[in-house]
């Protein structure tokens, strides 16, 4: 069904395109693999290799692919109204009633929603209405926002700068001022003799000793993904969220939770702040709000944020020109009652959840294996040498990358299953069935032994 072959396609995309998070010379020696067709939970390369995607694209495709709804959703408001803008007092019936249904998904405390073009995008708002916020309360001092170390809020300046990751805050001169980190609260890395739940609560009071050392009046806000998804899958300890809740509360600080990954049931409840038990003042979303199927992000603004804003602030000198764009907020509506529709939150928390929970258990009994987690259909393996070493286990030196020789073998065998240094980490469909799980399982074992025969071959495990 190619109108190219697979090498010319390569030749093309060597020569004129400049991928994201890649090295460009590298990818273009070797050739990409170029996607062409998907289904349910399977995608198509160009040479019509059957490819198990247990990333849901990139945390995104919840519903699957080719889902009819939305594409007729998507279809016909390209026919009714492919675009309108909300700057000059006006809207459009599909951006009204997506707001409108988000007020009913999300928690209680959130009544508006701001849209915006990506999560990135969400996140460079959340700035910009923290801050205004601030402002317009007569604290213009209070400016910092902190985030953690190795958390990911996206690409932009500001997504990027909020984010924790080493490697994007050395090019291009990051973060922007008034952006702190503190520790991650990932326990196999960090949590030296501590219990987790010990542990879980030592690291989210760094974040009251950070308000403490900055001044709790210099500080607007906290920003933390419910269960760090780019940073490797870390699900963070019981004991941490209620934690940083009781810390946000006493010092007045604004709760945001980013929920670009962890939104619209991937952990078994709607949001992700559910499963933790926090109240956030701001959510970011994106990627399942359309199912990745058209771009989309926002803020959801609750009444604390929001009263100030319209009752106090006059114009906020901010938007982009596709916040709301009808055809991204059709594909949304038709996502979002989908979802409901096929009570996908619910089959998540009480069926193919606790059935990956249960499958990732017995995984953590392989050899290479030193801590297996997962949250609702969210799954981290961590590769390791010495199982008997503390915490599960001793890591593999990082020069050695275990994880991309796994993610190779992966690939190889036909499944997408991703590597954050040797974490190795899914996010599936929220549509996929118990059958399609063991047979998820049967690869991920698989690969997982062909890595184990590498180290042993290799004699890595000495
Ligand atoms: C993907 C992601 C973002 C960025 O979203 P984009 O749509 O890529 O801009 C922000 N936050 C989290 C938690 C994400 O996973």
């Amino acid at each position: 069904m190619s109108t190219r072959t697979t090498q010319q396609w390569q030749a093309a995309d060597a020569a004129h395109f400049l991928h994201p998070f890649t090295d460009f010379q590298s990818l273009a020696k070797r050739g990409s693999r170029v996607i062409e067709r998907a289904s349910d939970i399977y995608l198509w390369d160009t040479d019509g290799k059957k490819i198990l995607d247990a990333m849901s694209g990139l945390w995104c495709v919840n519903v699957g692919y080719g889902q009819r709804a939305l594409i007729d959703a998507a279809t016909r408001q390209l026919e009714t109204l492919p675009f309108y803008n909300a700057f000059f007092q006006t809207a459009t019936p599909p951006a009204i009633e997506l707001a409108e249904l988000l007020a009913e998904v999300t928690p209680p405390q959130f009544q508006h929603v701001f849209f915006s073009g990506s999560g990135s995008e969400g996140n460079d708002t959340v700035v910009r209405m923290v801050r205004r916020y601030w402002d317009i309360l007569g604290q213009p001092e209070r400016q910092v926002i902190v985030s953690r170390h190795n958390a990911y809020h996206g690409s932009t300046m500001a997504g990027a700068s909020l984010g924790g990751m080493a490697g994007m805050h050395a090019q291009g001169g990051l973060p922007i001022p008034g952006i702190v980190h503190i520790d991650q609260p990932y326990w196999f890395e960090n949590g030296a003799d501590l219990s987790r739940d010990e542990f879980g609560l030592a690291c989210a009071r760094q974040l009251e000793a950070k308000i403490l050392e900055l001044g709790a009046d210099k500080v607007a806000a906290f920003i933390g993904e419910p269960i760090q998804g780019a940073g490797g899958v870390i699900v963070p300890p019981a004991t941490y969220w209620p934690e940083i809740q009781r810390i946000c509360d006493q010092y007045g600080v604004l709760l945001v939770s980013d929920e670009v990954i962890t939104g619209f049931g991937r952990t078994g409840r709607w949001f992700g702040c559910e499963t933790m038990g926090t109240k956030p003042d701001l959510l970011t979303f994106a990627k399942g709000v359309t199912s990745g199927y058209i771009p989309l992000g926002g803020v959801m603004v609750g009444e604390r944020v929001a009263r100030v804003l319209i009752e106090r602030g006059g114009e906020f000198n901010h938007g982009y020109t596709y916040s709301g764009h009808p055809v991204a907020c059709a594909v949304a509506l038709a996502n979002i009652r989908l979802v409901r529709e096929q009570n996908l939150v619910e089959r998540v928390r009480t069926d193919v959840g606790p059935y990956l929970a249960e499958a990732y258990a017995q995984l953590a009994e392989h050899p290479l294996v030193g801590e297996a987690q997962t949250c609702g259909l969210m799954g981290a393996l961590l590769l390791v040498k010495d199982k008997s070493g503390p915490r599960g286990g001793a890591p593999f030196p990082g020069e050695l990358e275990l994880g991309m020789v796994c993610r190779g073998h992966c690939f190889r065998e036909g499944l997408i299953m991703r590597a954050v240094g040797d974490r190795m980490i899914i996010a599936p469909p929220l549509i996929i069935t118990r059958a399609q799980i063991d047979e998820m399982l049967v690869l991920i074992r698989r690969c997982l032994d062909l890595t184990l025969a590498d180290v042993r071959k290799n004699g890595w495990d000495h």
